[in-house]
């Protein structure tokens, strides 16, 4: 039996662009530990990898024709609307090739199978959370489908169950990389799943199981054999590691860290990581910049403590700060997560969090400006916050899926200034699309230019939040307002 997994095309409109997290980056490996579980049980496994390798679905049709899998697993990636080109496509595939079985997987799948079955009656089953053994057993069992994991269509219903958790990570094989894995100058690695944190807007640990919540870290050892096996295919030598929370809590999430850190050192490589600010410690920071740590991205989220207890971020604004010191004390300035509209933010909310941007040197590059002083909160199903809103009345579900949700602002004022700077941002976003090459390059005429729009950009967002405040503002004028700058950031970048 053949097995073709498909990470299919990904598109996102121009007014997406400042959307992130539809899917977890953790999820970019989902395919590979799928393909690697199945090759090492000797299965012919097949990675067709249409995002990465930029494959249009001609090309992918051309692959399938060729391989003639008898089951064809598609990592399902929500992007922002109803993904008809894709079912439309599996339709025709599924026909034309004789594809006995098709069946997706991923956090959009886990969280809206029922709407994914019931849109796309050419995918025969979804597979909820962790999905490798589930996948292994699909196949050892076929065609028989009713199996723990795998949602599918029974008596005119559809029958659900989760995939069994893998609490020894070290037992799962290696991914299998495809060549679009190693195109893009770093190799993504997974040295953990799952996270000890619990934030309202986020669903890896509804994804992994909420019964355990539980971080479940390989051992050092186990990291490093993969990386060593990586390093005899490819010269690259940058590994990026996808885990929600690289560290693992307590003293010993602390000890493993500080022994991942002698084993990386000594292979002589870079990396980047995603963390908890309350997990940045001098310690560890310096012996994993010591061993090659260049980037990390932490979770701000908030200048102001109230929002943080909100967002059940159990961390706080001196946890912020200190961890910025700490990162920019080794070298290292970090990129920012940081939700500077939640659904129910004040302007005294949104003044807060300026003044700790400001006062943390958060606002000088327009990299960051742009992201920071706009960002809202995504409300994805399987969080926290999407049923809390629902069950207070206040989701707002998605024309394209109930997968993705809004709510309205509860402060009239935040909600226009929130429509304003999102209208703001996309304007630059179109910009820096066209021009993110050259700012890389550090190209004089460029930078100059984004320094003058990052300094327009900071300086109208302190002047709304003056104009809000003082009733100067109003969403008769916002119009005129966002119009005006957008023309004012035309003229710099032309
Ligand atoms: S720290 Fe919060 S946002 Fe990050 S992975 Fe954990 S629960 Fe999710």
């Amino acid at each position: 039996m053949k097995v073709l997994l498909l990470e299919h095309p990904r598109s996102y409109g121009e007014d997406r662009c400042n959307d992130i997290a539809n899917a977890p980056l953790s999820a970019c490996l989902n395919t590979g530990y799928i393909g690697g579980m199945l090759a090492s049980k000797n299965i012919d496994v097949t990675i067709v990898d249409g995002y990465l390798e930029k494959l249009d679905y001609p090309q992918i049709e051309a692959e399938i024709a060729r391989i003639r899998p008898t089951i064809l697993g598609i990592h399902l990636v929500y992007h922002w609307e109803n993904n008809q080109t894709l079912y439309q496509f599996i339709k025709h595939v599924k026909a034309a090739y004789s594809i006995s079985y098709v069946t997706v997987y991923g956090f959009y799948p886990t969280f809206a199978y029922e709407e994914i079955l019931n849109r796309c009656p050419a995918i025969d089953s979804a597979l909820l959370g962790e999905n490798e053994l589930t996948f292994l057993r699909l196949v050892e069992n076929f065609p028989n489908q009713e199996l723990q994991g795998i949602a599918y269509r029974k008596d005119g219903g559809i029958t659900a169950s989760r995939g069994e958790i893998m609490m020894d990570v070290d037992s799962l094989p290696f991914p299998l990389r495809s060549k679009g894995s190693y195109s893009f100058g770093e190799v993504n690695l997974a040295g953990s799943r799952g996270c000890y944190g619990g934030c309202t807007f986020c669903y890896i640990n509804p994804y992994y199981g909420e019964a355990i919540r539980k971080w479940r870290g390989r051992s050092p050892e186990n990291i490093a054999a993969e990386i060593d096996a990586i390093m005899k295919e490819t010269e690259i030598r940058y590994f990026y590691f996808v885990d929600p929370n690289f560290f693992g809590p307590g003293n010993a999430g602390k000890d493993r860290v500080l022994k991942l850190a002698a084993l990386l050192k000594e292979r002589n490589i870079t990396f980047g990581i995603e963390a908890r600010v309350n997990d940045i410690e001098e310690q560890a920071i310096s012996a994993l910049v010591d061993a090659g740590l260049r980037h990390i991205l932490i979770g701000l989220e908030s200048g102001r403590d109230e929002s943080l207890k909100r967002l059940n971020k159990l961390t706080s604004v001196s946890d912020n700060e200190k961890a910025l010191r700490i990162l920019r004390k080794y070298g290292i300035e970090p990129s920012v997560g940081f939700i500077m509209f939640e659904p129910d933010s004040t302007i005294e909310d949104l003044k807060i969090n300026y003044d700790f941007l400001k006062r943390n040197d958060l606002l000088e590059k327009l990299e960051i400006s742009v992201n920071v002083l706009y960002h809202h909160m995504i409300i994805l199903q399987g969080s926290a916050s999407y049923k809390a809103l629902q069950d207070q009345g206040r989701l707002n579900i998605s024309d394209h899926s109930t997968y993705e949700a809004d709510t309205d602002y509860q402060n009239p004022k935040v909600a226009t200034m929130a429509g304003m700077m999102r209208d703001m941002t996309n304007h630059i976003f179109a910009y820096m699309k066209d021009t993110w090459e050259l700012s890389f390059k550090k190209d004089p005429a460029t930078l100059s230019q984004y320094d003058l729009v990052n300094r327009l950009l900071v300086y109208s967002f302190a002047g709304l939040l003056n104009e809000f405040e003082s009733g100067e503002m109003t969403a008769e004028n916002r119009d005129i307002y966002v119009r005006s700058f957008n023309q004012s950031v035309d003229l710099i970048m032309s």
